[in-house]
Formats: structure tokens, C-alpha cells, sequence
């Protein structure tokens, strides 16, 4: 055993997102020494790349808006699959936390009379989305990391240190977490640019690692998305939810190969854009499901009408939420009505004048021009479906955001329950926000509630943590396959076997496929230096790829409907006996997973009156209508 880099924090956060500084701050405020953990350079998450806005019902661009018909749209879009209480406190609590931001220095985009501007996204009734043209994201972290700076300072004016409450670790990755009597202790990680190993001795870790896009081919996902928190969470005891359902975006770029999947905001459709096909037809009208008939246009001269007047006109079906949009497009490359790279046509030019375009959507037209050689001031872009968001994640307690296991904590994109089956554009960055701030209070009251007992991380743990992460430089696994290799694999029957459109039979190959890459992941192996090695990363990141996918092809096959981001083809319908069941995953050793079917809890009767009978009608079961206010009647 060699000497190992060793600190000692009351509460750990993996991930430096958006939820996971949010739940820093949180934590430092309490008076909890905090460390931040992050895989990539500080600033560099996912939320950096968030375009679109942040969902919050402000009602500043039109005044009818509030939580309660956020919370429906909410419900809505994940098709009554939510964690109705986490859909709950997401939107009473969004409006407070976007103010908080701007407290912090953030500034969003305002309206003529100065208030925060809300754009119109999908699935959202009213205008909701604050934002920062469409680089919404990078605001919202350069002013998290704003607030930890001046808390550093604040620290160091108390005690000669600036990183005595809080400290970031950069380019230091989890991969491991330890346990010590059912809690967890702690955590095992390596620098990325050394290679040298650094334990985290913590009796509360909040897992905020973001998404698993990784282990598909065509993704808006980098390289830092390999699923991590989840796999964590599922080695130590928690359990997962909600895995069967990915958000297949339905507008990412097509081409050319190298930037395929790269994603192309919501915001065009939300500012004016519209999907045509190689016909020159606006398809999307062709494909209103009957839950939505009432709330969209049916003809694009009301649509265009609804964007200077949503109040007496309905949305165009652009806007449906990203399920449906993705399945359209979808069909109508299916049936030979693609663009010529394999895609639809999104056109923005027609409908905005070149300067406004510009202007709403800066990132979008430089992104169009450097990597396609495409002026969207001028041509249609081509788009087409890519894996963006997963829906699933560590099961946890609305309320804490404390998964199963004492001590560990969850929030954003790896916890599940929040946006049910699919998630609305926009309630991303505000579940961060939201939940972040609760994960960060609720391992802070996990470690007062402590007291003075702290679970000792064991040290033959930590020799396990770091003879596990050497194994594929050792002797073990000599002649074994290269990371890249079976990456690709993984990579490849994910997005053919359970990509958007699924089938039994198919799956079925993905399980018996995942088997077989399962046994070749335990042996990759990789050669030279610990020094910077991207192949040992990799291969480190694999075992977890590896686990997440089987958790997502095992809910996939069990469930025989379609609802939201989980589409059979053998099974196309929604079906309401399914819509309270939720699949809880659990690890059963290394490389398989358990699942079982847990009943969903019911809604608070005075949120399920706030939606109409004839509506929920559509969901739920008849025996389930029996406690609406109109079910009796
Ligand atoms: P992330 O921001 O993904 O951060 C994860 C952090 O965990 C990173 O710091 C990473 O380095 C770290 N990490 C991961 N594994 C480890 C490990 N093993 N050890 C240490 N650190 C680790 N949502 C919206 O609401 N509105 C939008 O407009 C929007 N636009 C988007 C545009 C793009 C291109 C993409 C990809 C997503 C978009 N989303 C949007 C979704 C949203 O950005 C993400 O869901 C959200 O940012 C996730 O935040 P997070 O804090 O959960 O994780």
C-alpha cells in the first residue's frame, strides 16, 4: 500500500454542475466544511452547455402564469409518471432560486419593463424560461462559481485560509464510495493529470455527476457523461429509477459525421423555427397525439398567430414536448422524407430577419457556421434525434434528496423521479437549482443529526479502491481488449438495440450483447504511465457505462408500454396500469442488476384537483379517479 493523499470534509460533492455547487453553497452556508470533486476543470459541466433557460413560473411575461400550472405542465410532460411531490416543490421553489441567482450577480435578460424576460419552450403554457440569450447555462455557473469565490473570501478573512470551508478539486475523479456500518464514509478518487490516488474521509456525499449519454453513439453528451454517479450509487446499496426513459432530443446536428449529435437548442422552435421535410411540408401537424389535441394549433397560420398572441391562439406543434417531436421526425426519416444526411429540416431563415437571429441565438449561428459551413440566417439546418437527457437516476426522498443509503445524497440529472418519463426543456436547470439547495441542506442536517460519530472509512477499502482501479494496468489483465474497443460496442448496441424506437427481440441482443461486453470490460487492459492516460480513464469509466446501460435495457424490456422517453415498438400505447409503477434497480454484484416493480405513491388529493377528470382521464385508471373532486360525480 502506498501513502495516499487524505482529507477530511463533513460534506463531499461529486460533481461541479449546476447541482452540485448549489448544494455546495448550500452546505458551506450551514457551517459544514465542503469539498467539491469534479472530473473536468472547474467550469467545465454540462450546465455550462445549457442554451435554452432556466423553467420558472414568474409569470413576468404573462401574468396567469404560477407553480400550479408548472407543476401541470410538469406532470404533463412526464406523463403523470413524476414523483408528483419532487414536481411539486420544483415549481414553488424555481421562481426563489432564479432571484437567488441574480443576488449572486447573475443577470438575465429583461423584459421592456426590467423584469426577468421568460421565452416560450416546449411543453411550457406560458412564456417561463429565464434566460441569458442562449448561453443560459455559462451565466448560471460563472455565477455559482462567483458565489463560492466570495465565500472563499468571506473564510479567508475569518482564518487565514481560503479554502477552509470549501475547496474544489479539479480533474480528480470518484470511483469509488466507502461505506462503514450501512453509512457512507467516504470517498476513493484519482488526479486525472498524475494519476495519484486521494481519499475523502466524509460521513455525507452528494452525488451530482449529471447524465450517462456516453454510452450512446449519437449523443449532445461529452465525455464527462459516463454515467458515474449512478453506477456509484448503485455499488453502494442506493437504487435507481425511471432507467427506461432517455430524452432523445430531436434536434441535434447531422452533419458532417464528426459533429453528429451536437445539439441544437429548443430555442429555435421556441423563437419561430419550424420542421420541414425533404417535401418542404411542416409534418410536425400530422403528429398531435390525442392528450395534446386541445392545447396545440391545428393550422400554421394559428400557430404563427400564437407567438404575438398565446392568448387566443394555441401553440404549433414545434412545441410539443421532446418525445413527440423526436418520434415525428423520426418517422418521417423512416419514410423516406429526409433530408439528405439523414435528417429533417429546421428553418429559422424564413422566419426571422438576420440580425434577430443573431441576436436570440448567437451560439447557434456560429456553432452552424464553424462546424457544417452553414449560415442559418440564410439555409435550413438539418437535424435529427440524439440521446440528451436521462430521466432516470439514484431514487431519493423529495423532501432531503437522500437516497437508500444513510449518508448519501443525490441531486440534478442523476437523481430520478423528478421529470417522470420525459423531462420538459428549461426544468433542467431549475431542478439544479431546486434540489441542489436541498441535497446540500439535507446532508448538512444528516451530519448535525450525526453528532459527534463519524463512520471510519476501513482501510482495507481503500486497498480494495486502489488495487480495483489498477487492474487494468496489471498482469490480470494482460492481452486483454482496449477500452476504445469495447467502448465503441457498448456505444453502438445501446443506440441500435435500445435507442429510441424499441423491440423485445432486440433488447433481448442487447442483454445477451451487455454480457458479453461485461466479461470484456472486466479484462480491458491498458499500457503506459499513470501520468494523463486517457486509455486508463476510460477503461475506469467503462465498468460504470457498462452497469448504467444494463439498468436501462433491463427497465427498457420490462416495460411493455410506451410513455414519454421510452417508446416500444411492439407496445405503442400508453398504457394507465403501467403509470404507477415504478422499476427500482438494484446492483447484484459487479455486473448485473436486480429489478423489482414498486407501486407508485398516490398524488395529494388537492394536487390532483388542479388538474380537470377529463384530463386525467386519459392516465389514470378508473379505480385511481375515484378520489378526484369530480370522480364521485
Ligand atoms: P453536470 O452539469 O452535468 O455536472 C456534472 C459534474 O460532475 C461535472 O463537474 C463532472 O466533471 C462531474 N463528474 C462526473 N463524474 C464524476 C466523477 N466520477 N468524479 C468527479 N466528478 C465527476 N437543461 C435546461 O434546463 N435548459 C437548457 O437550456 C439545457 N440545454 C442543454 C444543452 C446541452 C448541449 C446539454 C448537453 C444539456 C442541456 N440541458 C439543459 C440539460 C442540463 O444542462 C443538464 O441536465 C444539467 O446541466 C445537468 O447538471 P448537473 O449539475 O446535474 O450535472
Amino acid at each position: 500500500e502506498t501513502q495516499i493523499e487524505r482529507h477530511e470534509y463533513d460534506v463531499v460533492v461529486i460533481g461541479a454542475g449546476g447541482a452540485g455547487l448549489r448544494a455546495a453553497i448550500e452546505a458551506r452556508a450551514r457551517g459544514k466544511r465542503t469539498a467539491i470533486i469534479s472530473k473536468s476543470l472547474f467550469g467545465k459541466a454540462h450546465t455550462v452547455m445549457a442554451e435554452g433557460g432556466c423553467a420558472a413560473a414568474m409569470g413576468n411575461v404573462n401574468s396567469n402564469d404560477n407553480w400550479m400550472v408548472h407543476y401541470r405542465d410538469t406532470m404533463r410532460g412526464g406523463k403523470f409518471l413524476n414523483n408528483w411531490r419532487m414536481a411539486e416543490l420544483h415549481a414553488k421553489e424555481a421562481p426563489d432560486r432564479v432571484w437567488e441567482l441574480e443576488t449572486y450577480g447573475a443577470l438575465f435578460d429583461r423584459t421592456k419593463d426590467g423584469k426577468i424576460s421568460q421565452r416560450n419552450f416546449g411543453g411550457h403554457t406560458y412564456p417561463r424560461l429565464a434566460h441569458v440569450g442562449d448561453r443560459t447555462g455559462l451565466e448560471m455557473i460563472r455565477t455559482l462559481q462567483q458565489k463560492i469565490v466570495s465565500l472563499q473570501q468571506e473564510d479567508y478573512i475569518a482564518t487565514g485560509d481560503y479554502e477552509s470551508n470549501i475547496r474544489v478539486f479539479h480533474e480528480c475523479t470518484i470511483t469509488e464510495l466507502f461505506k462503514a456500518d450501512g453509512r457512507i464514509a467516504g470517498a476513493f478518487a484519482y488526479y486525472r493529470s498524475t494519476g495519484q490516488f486521494v481519499r475523502f474521509d466524509a460521513p455525507a456525499v452528494v452525488l451530482a455527476t449529471g447524465g450517462v449519454g456516453k454510452s450512446y453513439q449519437v449523443t449532445s453528451n461529452s465525455w464527462e457523461y459516463t454515467g458515474d454517479g449512478h453506477a456509484l450509487a448503485l455499488r453502494a446499496g442506493a437504487t435507481l429509477i425511471n432507467m427506461e426513459f432517455l430524452q432523445f432530443h430531436p434536434t441535434g446536428m447531422v452533419w458532417p459525421p464528426s459533429v453528429k449529435g451536437i445539439l441544437v437548442t429548443e430555442s429555435v422552435r421556441g423563437d419561430g423555427g419550424i420542421l420541414k421535410n425533404s417535401e418542404g411540408k411542416r409534418f410536425m401537424f400530422d403528429y398531435v397525439p390525442d392528450v395534446f389535441k386541445d392545447q396545440y394549433a391545428t393550422t400554421p397560420e394559428e400557430g404563427d398567430r400564437w407567438y404575438t398572441d398565446a392568448d387566443n391562439n394555441r401553440r404549433p406543434p414545434e412545441l410539443l414536448p421532446r418525445d413527440e417531436v423526436a418520434r415525428a421526425i423520426n418517422s418521417e426519416v423512416k419514410a423516406g422524407r429526409g433530408s439528405p444526411h439523414g435528417g429533417v429540416f429546421l428553418d429559422i431563415a424564413s422566419r426571422l430577419s438576420p440580425e434577430e437571429i443573431q441576436k436570440r441565438l448567437p451560439s447557434m449561428y456560429h456553432q452552424f457556421k464553424e462546424l457544417a459551413d452553414v449560415d442559418i440566417t440564410k439555409e435550413p439546418m438539418e437535424v435529427g434525434p440524439t440521446c440528451h437527457y436521462v430521466m432516470g437516476g439514484v431514487e431519493v426522498d423529495p423532501d432531503t434528496a437522500m437516497s437508500v443509503v444513510p449518508g448519501l445524497f443525490s441531486a440534478g440529472e442523476c437523481s430520478g423521479g423528478m421529470h417522470g418519463s420525459n423531462r420538459l426543456g428549461g426544468n433542467s436547470l431549475s431542478d439544479l437549482l431546486v434540489f441542489g439547495r436541498r441535497a446540500g441542506a439535507g446532508a448538512s442536517e444528516y451530519v448535525d443529526a450525526l453528532g459527534g460519530t463519524r463512520p471510519a472509512v476501513l482501510v482495507d477499502d481503500v486497498v480494495e479502491a486502489e488495487k480495483r482501479a489498477l487492474l487494468p494496468f496489471s498482469s490480470a489483465t494482460e492481452g486483454g481488449e482496449n477500452p476504445f474497443v469495447v467502448h465503441q460496442e457498448l456505444q453502438k448496441t445501446m443506440n441500435d438495440l435500445v435507442g429510441i424506437i424499441r423491440k423485445e427481440d432486440e433488447m433481448e441482443l442487447a442483454l445477451k450483447a451487455l454480457q458479453d461486453i461485461a466479461v470484456r470490460t472486466r479484462t480491458v487492459s491498458v499500457e503506459g504511465e499513470r501520468i494523463f492516460n486517457p486509455g486508463w480513464h476510460l477503461a475506469l469509466d467503462l465498468r460504470n457505462m457498462l452497469l448504467v446501460s444494463l439498468c436501462v435495457a433491463k427497465a427498457a424490456l420490462e416495460r411493455q408500454e410506451s410513455r414519454g422517453g421510452h417508446t416500444r415498438d411492439d407496445y405503442p400505447v400508453m398504457d394507465s396500469d403501467w403509470r404507477h409503477v415504478l422499476l427500482v434497480l438494484s446492483a447484484l454484484g459487479e455486473d448485473n442488476v436486480d429489478l423489482v416493480r414498486k407501486e407508485q405513491v398516490p398524488m395529494r388529493p388537492e394536487l390532483f384537483d388542479l388538474f380537470e377528470l377529463d384530463e386525467l382521464k386519459k392516465y389514470y385508471t378508473g379505480e385511481e379517479l375515484g378520489g378526484h373532486r369530480a370522480g364521485s360525480a
